[in-house]
């Protein structure tokens, strides 16, 4: 339990270290990653998306990136987004996309992240494309929520995430209930104080049970992103005692992540997502996961070792 504890803590660490970060880069997705990711372009992804659609997995992608410096390096990532949906539309593939405001420039301006989004949602909403706002850290949380709500209204395929490790996530929720919220739950994977977050993990999991419960019952479309069998289990038993819709909910998994899961919930008939992440930026998503799960460190070392 201390170990795990500490592990989390140092990937979490490393996963905000500059100078590995252009290390990882200039190496490329070798250590294991490329287990993880769809690849460093688009078109490296294609191929992925069409086996995983064959499977009967849905897919949403992710270019890699979070923080940007520069309006011109937002705009380019804009670009990169909209180049991804179109090569979703041409190639016919059964995906949604899902993006980071950090990436569109976020942390300079207000506007500027406004208009990339607005640019991105119109070509989205040419070709009938889900966009899904992923959560960042805590500190970015109400400027996340905020261009939410003020595009939601203009483009109704538009997602967002809420984590059950904040406290303040009940109350979003309810907040978030009169704008027809499309809401991915998550648990969370920033290391958060606990000025702002559950420490307890039991707090988290339970957090998370009550947060689907209520959008479900709510009527709000609800993708339950979690690799935990207890978290799924509850959502089964859930929709089949509460009679939920199967068009009004969703289970996502993570690129690489319990494979067999994923399919056997195909099986039994349940729409799975798979959040497939691309892009050279692949280092801090990669650092996060060995974070959660210390386990898959040994394909990380496996990675190292075999090329
Ligand atoms: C599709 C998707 C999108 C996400 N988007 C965001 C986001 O926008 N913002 C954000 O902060 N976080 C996001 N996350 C990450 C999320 O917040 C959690 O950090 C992450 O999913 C780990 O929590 P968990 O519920 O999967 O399981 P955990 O609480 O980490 O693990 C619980 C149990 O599940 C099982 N388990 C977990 N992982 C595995 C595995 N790989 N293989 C086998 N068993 C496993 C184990 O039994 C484990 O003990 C996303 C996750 C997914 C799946």
């Amino acid at each position: 339990m201390i170990l795990e504890a500490i592990s989390k803590n140092f990937f979490l660490y490393l996963s905000n270290n500059k100078w590995l970060d252009r290390l990882a880069k200039r190496f490329g997705s070798n250590f294991g990653a490329d287990k993880i990711v769809g690849g460093e372009t688009i078109s490296q992804a294609i191929p992925i998306i069409q086996q995983l659609n064959h499977e009967g997995l849905h897919v949403t992608v992710d270019h890699l990136g979070e923080f940007v410096h520069s309006e011109q390096e937002a705009k380019d990532r804009t670009q990169e987004c909209i180049r991804s949906i179109q090569a979703i539309a041409s190639h016919q593939l059964n995906s949604e996309v899902s993006l980071k405001l950090t990436s569109l420039g976020l942390d300079i301006s207000h506007e500027l992240v406004r208009e990339n989004m607005q640019l991105i949602l119109k070509a989205a909403e040419k070709y009938d494309i889900t966009v899904t706002i992923d959560m960042e850290d805590s500190s970015r949380c109400g400027a996340t929520l905020e261009i939410y709500k003020e595009l939601k209204e203009t483009y109704p395929n538009l997602g967002t995430v809420i984590q059950s490790y904040l406290y303040r996530s009940d109350e979003d929720l309810d907040d978030l209930n009169e704008y027809d919220p499309y809401l991915r739950l998550v648990k969370g994977a920033y290391k958060e104080p606990g000025t702002v977050a559950f420490p307890e993990k039991k707090i988290v999991d339970d957090n998370l049970k009550h947060l689907i419960k209520k959008n479900l019952l709510n009527g709000n479309y609800t993708a339950v992103a979690s690799h935990d069998d207890a978290i799924i289990e509850f959502t089964k038993q859930l929709v089949q005692e509460h009679e939920v819709p199967a068009d009004r909910f969703e289970f996502q998994m993570l690129y690489g992540m319990r494979n067999d899961t994923q399919k056997k919930l195909v099986e039994e008939g349940y729409k799975v997502r798979v959040y497939l992440p691309y892009g050279e930026d692949w280092y801090g998503y990669f650092m996060r996961r060995l974070a959660e799960r210390p386990a898959n460190i040994s394909f990380a070392v496996k990675g190292i070792f075999s090329k």
